[in-house]
């Protein structure tokens, strides 16, 4: 049998991946197959929740463009290293800035849009796809490229598909 090659990655976004996105508008599911599946492959429904844009503001949070700051606690990033014990020893990883949540900005509260209070946006939307996993899918990631949240009125976010396989 050949050697499984096992994916940092994904491994990292079983750990990780569901508490510390990387960018706010970035989704990460996780899909469990049979040993059967991943060895021929299979397509699976996925239902997930996608947050939409506010209509009032097209999802930046500003009362009026440029009434935003960068964040100075990520300078505008987004996101912070850190450093993380892991069983492959101690590593970086980029997690999420709690101060502006991933958007790198804060919008003081006279400044944001009133129809959202700043979050950009204002309803979530359940979304359902179908994906098709390759031969071999098990114990790898795949990504979507704008399937994730919306980051504005047509930006969308990536959606990661980690698959374990069962048993
Ligand atoms: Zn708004
Ligand atoms: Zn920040």
């Amino acid at each position: 049998m050949e050697q499984q090659q096992l994916d940092i990655n994904a491994i990292f976004n079983q750990f990780f991946g569901d508490q510390f996105p990387r960018h706010p508008e970035d989704i990460y599911l996780q899909v469990t197959v049979s040993p059967e599946e991943a060895q021929a492959g299979c397509v699976r429904q996925l239902r997930y929740d996608v947050r939409k844009c506010c209509g009032g503001c097209g999802g930046s949070g500003e009362a009026a463009p440029g009434a935003a700051t960068p964040c100075p606690k990520c300078k505008g990033e987004g996101e912070l290293l850190a450093k993380q014990s892991t069983m492959f020893g101690t590593v970086q990883i980029r997690r999420m800035c709690k101060k502006c949540k991933g958007m790198g900005r804060l919008i003081k509260r006279k400044n944001a849009c009133a129809r959202c209070g700043g979050k950009g946006t204002d309803r979530v939307e359940e979304q359902r796809e179908y994906i098709t996993l390759p031969a071999g899918c098990g114990w790898q990631r795949f990504s979507y490229p704008g399937k994730g949240h919306f980051a504005d009125q047509d930006k969308r976010g990536t959606l990661f598909v980690t698959v374990s396989v069962a048993g």
